[in-house]
């Protein structure tokens, strides 16, 4: 099947992005494509208008004093093969890894995984575990949203129809801390079934000082498990107390049943990926 017709504008400025949007009836902004594109060939999307962000400068990789500040349009390739993500924030680097093959990567941006929202997506799941924020530019100003309030419910956002996300950032963590992901998915380029995501940070006596635990594919957003991370703070992990907290990860789910799995399933498997990704995470934060 084709897309449907529709008209087509390369902003050349956020400001002309930003008026296309808020002027056009059924105006939708193209990034990357990768998910907009089968969308609009499937004619689930029919915008009136495509705003094509490509020509924006939009796209860098910042430290700041205590964060990574990223661009909208940054690729996930260059985000991935970044060395300061990689030595800042590992975490990313891991959860790149999962999404799509690298031809997806070369194109599909930052700032558009976020915007979709589709929730078994990686990026919006690492989001949720870092307590990102989000910077949205509307025509009467900037406003930031944090992660936890972007995410209202499947393929949805706080963003208005005339907003634009332009940046996001996330805060690194401190010495001692430790990362995993965990995925199942059919193939290695398929959206997740069930992932999760995990830091942990130890003291100095090796205890866990704060754990970050989010999962994708396990309900309508990605989920915070923060009983979970309760249980583990304070004391040096054993293999008793993981355990533990995986179980609890797993209740904090609320999977649907689709084709691609059972609910029961996915949170049977959600508590087998958290109690492996917590393991990992605390035994690379020594
Ligand atoms: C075969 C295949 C496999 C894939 N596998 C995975 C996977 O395993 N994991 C995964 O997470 N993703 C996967 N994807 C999706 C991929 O990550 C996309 O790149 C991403 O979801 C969307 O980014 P994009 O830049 O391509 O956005 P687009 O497709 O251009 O846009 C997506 C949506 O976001 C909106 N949007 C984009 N940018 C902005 C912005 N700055 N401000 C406001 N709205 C904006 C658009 O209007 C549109 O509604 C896959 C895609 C394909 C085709």
């Amino acid at each position: 099947m084709k897309a449907a017709a529709f008209d087509y504008l390369r902003a050349s400025s956020v400001d002309e992005a930003l008026e296309a949007l808020s002027t056009a009836e059924n105006a939708k902004v193209l990034a990357g494509g990768q998910s907009l594109v089968p969308l609009l060939n499937r004619r689930l999307a029919r915008p009136s208008v495509l705003v094509d962000i490509n020509g924006l400068d939009l796209s860098s990789i910042q430290r700041t004093n205590d964060h990574l500040v990223l661009g909208a349009l940054t690729r996930h390739r260059a985000v991935e093969t970044s060395p300061l993500v990689a030595r800042d924030l590992p975490l990313l680097t891991e959860a790149l890894r999962h999404v799509g093959h690298v031809a997806i990567r070369n194109r599909g941006t930052f700032g558009g995984s976020l915007a979709h929202a589709d929730p078994a997506a990686e990026l919006p799941a690492v989001a949720v575990a870092l307590d990102a924020e989000f910077t949205v530019r509307g025509e009467h100003g900037l406003r930031t949203i944090s992660a936890r309030d972007f995410f209202t419910g499947s393929g949805q956002t706080a963003l208005e129809a005339d907003e634009l996300l332009v940046e996001v950032r996330l805060p690194v963590l401190p010495a001692r801390t430790g990362h995993a992901v965990e995925e199942l998915s059919r193939r290695s380029h398929d959206l997740a079934l069930v992932a999760v995501f995990v830091t942990v940070t130890l003291d100095a006596d090796g205890a866990c000082e704060q754990a970050r635990i989010a999962i994708a594919g396990a309900g309508p957003t990605p989920i915070r498990a923060i009983a979970a991370e309760e249980s583990l703070r304070g004391s040096v992990l054993t293999p008793a107390l993981i355990a533990g907290a995986a179980r609890e990860a797993a209740a904090a789910t609320d999977p649907a049943s689709d084709l691609h799995a059972p609910a029961d399933y996915r949170r049977d498997m959600a508590a087998v990926l958290a109690r492996r990704a917590i393991t990992r995470a605390n035994g690379s934060a020594r």
